[in-house]
């Protein structure tokens, strides 16, 4: 027992040495860095009389000003943020609001709701008719919450930890009572005190595919779309083209599976949605998060939609050949034409989850292997995977060599092992918060990258003697 734990202790040091220093950021770091320049708070004009609030919360939140009035689109994730946005859009109008859209019903699109609305101004607060589906269908299983959300947002991260989730940078103080919440709270607890689980409900829903209005004198569409969740609609302007794409566009690979745990996302609905937008032929598409592509929305939909059947194609041909997710990952992979752009990059979404995703939603957890119907258990693969490299402390000097030798995922791999074998030894989970900490800090997608720099700070809390 004395000489595992100084081995371990030696270990750690020799991992210690390996750590990036600040100056040694990586790629993937840098380049998300500057990616968060673009949520600098700021209004943009989108086209004439079409506002976005950019960087003043996780959503992007938009204004049309009428004649005697405004409409906000998706007001955002809570009121004192979203009255921050309230107050930029008064010094571009005093119109009085007149109606509220809700894209979806996230609570980072709709909670922010009460600094737009006054009970009794006979304010029309419009959404589908099956508005806040994903989240009823969540609560009914009773999986909401937890660890994952926690984890993929990366609430609990260290200070220079946090770079947001690829999408958005995260709020300046930890946010209360809307989905970004820890997730250690039922989500059910505080949505079903309120009617409708949001602060402002919808007066006006819909239950048609597509909903023409005149609001203020501005003609518009709300047309049922889902996709990111089922209930998601888009606003169509005809008169200056702007399409609001609400979650079905953001500038990144759609999140078609959210680490967090979700209500399954359809890939195929996520691809008619994206088939629709181009069919208005808009010239603008303001995203749910990001900035809005201007000028260009019908080249950059149709890439979107085109890169995602792509992927679905591809995956179900795989599928056919008999191909298991691993090895779909690679067969999947977007091709030069479409992984050279930017804005289906794997900032928040990932193609490779994606695939995976397809492949469980179609087929199940069987990948085709027959030696995944005869699975040991998790300890008896370690005990042979230590039997093979003569020992766990044979084990261990692996985990080092892979360390020293620049393969931090390679060690922590070999860690695993270790730590299931030898479940409180501090100097291997000492390693395995080292290995992954680089792991993580080498990640380009947001919450992969918060979900590993989470585990890595968990395995440091339980090195030195926490939970
Ligand atoms: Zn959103």
């Amino acid at each position: 027992m004395k000489r595992r734990n100084r081995n371990a202790l030696v270990l750690t040091s020799a991992f210690l040495c390996v750590l990036p220093a600040a100056a040694q950021q990586s790629e993937a770091t840098r380049r998300l860095l500057e990616r968060n320049k673009m949520f600098q708070p700021r209004i943009i004009e989108v086209a004439d009389n079409v506002y976005t609030a950019i960087g003043y919360q996780v959503s992007a939140n938009s204004m049309i000003v009428g004649n005697d009035g405004v409409i906000i689109v998706d007001p955002g994730q809570a009121p004192p943020f979203a009255a921050k946005v309230r107050a930029e859009f008064d010094k571009i109008t005093a119109k009085p609001v007149k109606a509220i859209i809700y894209t979806h019903g996230h609570g980072d699109h709709t909670n922010g709701a009460p600094p737009f609305f006054q009970p009794g101004k006979g304010i029309e607060v419009w959404a589908r008719s099956n508005f806040g589906s994903e989240q009823a269908l969540l609560a009914q299983k009773g999986l909401g919450g937890g660890m994952r959300p926690a984890n993929s947002q990366g609430f609990d991260l260290l200070p220079e930890q946090k770079i947001g989730i690829g999408i958005a940078i995260p709020p300046a103080r930890r946010p209360q009572g809307n989905m970004m919440q820890d997730g250690l709270r039922r989500p059910t607890d505080a949505a079903a005190r309120r009617p409708g689980g949001v602060p402002v409900p919808p007066t006006h829903t819909f239950a048609e595919e597509r909903k023409k209005l005149e609001i203020a004198g501005v003609k518009l569409e709300l047309v049922a779309a889902p996709g990111e969740t089922a209930d998601q609609l888009y606003v169509w302007l005809p008169d200056q083209r702007v399409v609001f794409a609400g979650d079905n566009f953001y500038q990144s690979w759609p999140n078609v599976y959210p680490l967090r745990g979700t209500a399954r996302r359809s890939l195929r609905d996520w691809i008619a949605a994206a088939d629709k937008m181009v069919r208005e032929n808009p010239l603008h598409v303001v995203g749910g998060h990001t900035t809005p592509m201007l000028d260009n929305a019908v080249e950059v939909l149709t890439n979107q939609r085109d890169a995602m059947q792509w992927v679905l194609d591809r995956t179900i041909e795989g599928m056919r050949r008999f191909m298991t997710p691993d090895e779909l990952v690679a067969y999947a992979a977007l091709p030069e034409r479409f992984a050279k752009l930017d804005y289906l990059a794997d900032y928040y979404g990932t193609v490779e989850g994606t695939v995976r995703d397809v492949y469980a939603q179609d087929l199940g957890w069987f990948d085709g292997d027959p030696l995944s119907l005869h699975r040991e258990s998790p300890r008896k693969q370690s005990e042979r995977m230590a039997e093979l490299a003569g020992g766990v402390d044979a084990l261990l000097q692996k985990a080092e060599a892979a360390m020293s030798g620049g393969d931090p995922l390679g060690a922590a791999q070999l860690l695993r092992h270790v730590i299931r074998l030898r479940p409180d030894d501090r100097g291997a989970k000492a390693a395995m918060a080292d290995a992954l900490a680089i792991v993580g800090e080498r990640t380009f997608n947001g919450p992969v990258r918060n979900y590993t720099l989470s585990f890595a700070n968990r395995y440091r809390r339980q090195a030195e003697g926490g939970e």
